[in-house]
């Protein structure tokens, strides 16, 4: 059986490790070359857990740090620091040398892997030969023109390298805000920093990112750069005759953090595989479609840094992991909306 992979990002990576391991034979066909791998930025973050969907150990020279401790403010305002937060149980990473590994471990298990080469709706034909194509490529230039993308969505995120703060190499920043957030992210002797959120507009974004500069006297060492992530949850199908979807071109990212490589990981262990839906749809599914959900609803509240300052550190962990079920959150919520 031969399959088409179209994205060399985690997703696409994970596809082709575990298919050509599986015994298919895979070519992967990746738009950039492969020093600008990943081209895209990210904050780099993973919980521990992610590593679970890969071969890797958590000892390899891709982990930068170890993060322990969340430091959250609300808009400039400190609020707590929580230790042993689960979901800081995590690492950030050197994401250009997580895919080389990735790469690697695809390419020994017979994986063929093509940079340079974008690939549009115009070479489909040529693709004929193949008789699996699963769109990894981030946005489904592929499958977004065969299955229903009316619920996927978008929004803005800008991310930089900085150096010179004094937060610790164990502890990550996050920065709440009404209708998104922003995060430093000690990484190395760098900081990965950044701000994303829904209807922000790019020059607003800018100094939200210039405030937390500022305030953690950071010196940028790059320039921002800007890009989006998906957060309308999974799209509906991701199987269409040949074609399938997988990762964040299937909307595969946890819509209250922006956290996608877990999931995209996670997708490539099951796309090539017959009961693909099936398996997502009872496992991953829900809880993407859940963090949607409280996303839509966590909009519409006023106030919201009261909220956080009054949230449990369970809850403000169930929140970012998507991890709870909707019925608790919701009259955590109906009794702060009753009680204000
Ligand atoms: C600023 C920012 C910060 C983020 N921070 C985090 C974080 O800290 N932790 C986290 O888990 N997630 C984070 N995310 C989300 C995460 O980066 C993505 O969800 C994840 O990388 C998705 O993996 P993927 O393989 O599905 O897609 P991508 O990583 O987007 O990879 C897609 C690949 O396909 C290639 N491609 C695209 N079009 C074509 C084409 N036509 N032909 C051939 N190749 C093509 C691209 O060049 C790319 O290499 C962040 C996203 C952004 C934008």
């Amino acid at each position: 059986m031969k399959i088409a992979v179209i994205g060399a990002g985690p997703a696409g990576l994970s596809t082709a490790y575990n298919a050509s391991k599986d015994g298919f034979d895979v070519v992967l066909y990746e738009a950039d070359l492969l020093e600008k791998v990943p081209s895209k930025p990210c904050g780099e973050a993973i919980p521990k857990g992610a590593l679970y969907y890969t071969p890797f150990k958590g000892d390899e020279d891709f982990i930068l740090n170890r993060i322990k401790q969340v430091r959250f403010y609300w808009e400039g305002e400190f609020i707590r620091e929580i230790k042993n937060f689960p979901l800081a149980e995590g690492f950030i990473i050197d994401k250009k040398k997580f895919l080389r590994s990735l790469i690697e471990l695809a390419e020994s298990e017979g994986a063929k892997i093509i940079f340079g080469k974008r690939i549009t709706i115009r070479d489909l034909p040529n693709l004929e030969r193949f008789d699996m194509i699963i769109d990894a490529s981030g946005i489904g230039v592929i499958a977004q023109h065969f299955l229903d993308y009316k619920n996927y969505r978008r929004i803005p995120v800008l991310q930089a390298y900085a150096k010179g703060s004094d937060i610790p190499e164990d502890t990550i920043v996050f920065w709440g805000l009404a209708r998104g957030y922003a995060w430093v992210f000690p990484r190395g002797d760098l900081y990965n920093i950044g701000v994303g959120g829904v209807n922000y507009s790019p020059q607003e974004l800018r100094r939200i990112l210039e405030e937390l500069i500022s305030h953690f006297n950071l010196k940028l060492v790059t320039n921002i750069r800007g890009s989006s992530v998906s957060v309308g949850g999974p799209i509906k199908r991701l199987v269409t005759n040949r074609i399938r979807v997988v990762g964040e071109a299937a909307g595969m990212v946890m819509p209250l953090t922006g956290e996608g490589i877990r999931y995209a990981l996670i997708g490539g262990q099951i796309v090539y595989k017959d009961d693909y839906e099936e398996i997502f749809n009872k496992t991953i599914r829900k809880k993407l479609e859940r963090g949607a959900f409280l996303l839509k609803i966590v909009l519409k509240i006023p106030n919201k840094g009261r909220l956080a300052r009054k949230a449990s550190d369970e809850l403000l962990y169930r929140f970012f992991e998507g991890d709870f079920r909707l019925t608790d959150v919701l009259k955590v919520l109906a009794k702060y909306i009753s009680i204000k």
